[in-house]
């Protein structure tokens, strides 16, 4: 071998040799919430970058002449190739038109991959295909169906029109359940687990195709627990949908950085949207992850509440 092919063979990998694969790009969509936004997506951002494989940036539909937040952002509409997946903080007015159809053409060829967290069920109530890839949401009974589970674990499904919408109690400690102990994002969580204090959606109503529930949350009528939101049912808690090829992962939890802090959440986060990009979860549950009996939280960053929803 002359020294310069010598130099080429030993520059290249050998073919059975894969690239180390770069972080997954992920993308916080903000700007607009009833929920103190401002807060919370910075914690999001630090509980994804904190897992090191993901690489995130943020970008902000505000309204007009609103101020940004306080993490740097890319512009709005961003480029959507750059990206895995997108993780909505966001409940307002519509995107673009044109933004929308790109977004749910992506998301359906399962080129983009989505991460829903609480209120951001609340948004698009007119966007169809929106409701499809949240599976179900902060909507009214006549919007569509309801999907609980019972104490067994068996789908309970109410039809559109009847029962209760959507709605929760008291902010509150609660427990969640494991209800799919085998799937990537819940394996060896414990099979419950008690979440800081947090909101308890219950009554989330919608298209409910392709669902597929994770874990759910007692809706206590206590009046230390739920109170008058409670629905006395299993509510899910952490559930998955599959939109045309493309992967979402939602959690109603997350209604400020108290709940957020738990270090549940954070995992559950993290293993989420690492599923959602690769359909496989690579991260363990950390050494704290909270038990049945106690909460594990995440101490330091921002602390300031929220409106209600
Ligand atoms: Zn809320």
């Amino acid at each position: 071998m002359t020294p310069l092919l010598l130099c080429l063979a030993l520059s290249l990998p050998a073919a059975d040799e894969k690239p180390e694969p770069g972080p997954i790009r992920v993308l916080i969509i903000d700007g607009q919430n009833n929920h103190d936004w401002r807060s919370t997506t910075p914690l999001l951002k630090a509980h994804l970058e904190a897992a090191k494989i993901f690489k995130v940036d943020v970008t902000s539909h505000l309204k007009k002449g609103d101020k940004p937040g306080r993490v740097p952002t890319v512009e709005f509409p961003p480029k959507l190739t750059d990206y895995a997946v997108v993780v909505s903080n966001y409940n307002g007015a519509p995107w673009p038109e044109a933004f929308n159809k790109e977004f749910q053409e992506r998301v359906h060829e399962g080129k983009l991959q989505v991460v829903i967290v609480h209120a951001a069920n609340n948004s698009f109530t007119g966007w169809k295909e929106y409701n499809e890839i949240i599976g179900m949401g902060w909507r009214n009974p006549g919007f569509g169906d309801r999907l609980v589970l019972d104490a067994d674990g068996k789908e309970v499904r109410t039809e559109k029109g009847k029962g209760r919408g959507a709605g929760h109690g008291n902010k509150h400690s609660f427990s969640l359940v494991v209800r799919d102990a085998d799937h990537p994002v819940t394996k060896g969580m414990p099979r419950e687990w008690m979440h800081t204090a947090d909101e308890l959606y219950a009554g989330m109503r919608g298209p409910i195709k392709n669902v597929k529930v994770l874990a759910t949350s007692y809706s206590d009528k206590d009046p230390k627990k739920d109170g008058k939101g409670g629905s006395g049912e299993h509510e899910p808690m952490i559930w998955t949908v599959t939109y045309g090829k493309g992967r979402v992962f939602h959690t109603p939890m997350g209604h400020d950085t108290d709940g957020m802090r738990c270090v549940g959440f954070q995992a559950t986060l993290q293993r989420g949207t690492e599923w959602a990009a690769t359909g496989k979860v690579t991260l363990e549950l950390p050494k704290n992850f909270p038990t049945k009996e106690a909460t594990s939280v995440i101490e330091g960053g921002a602390r300031r509440g929220g409106p209600s929803d």
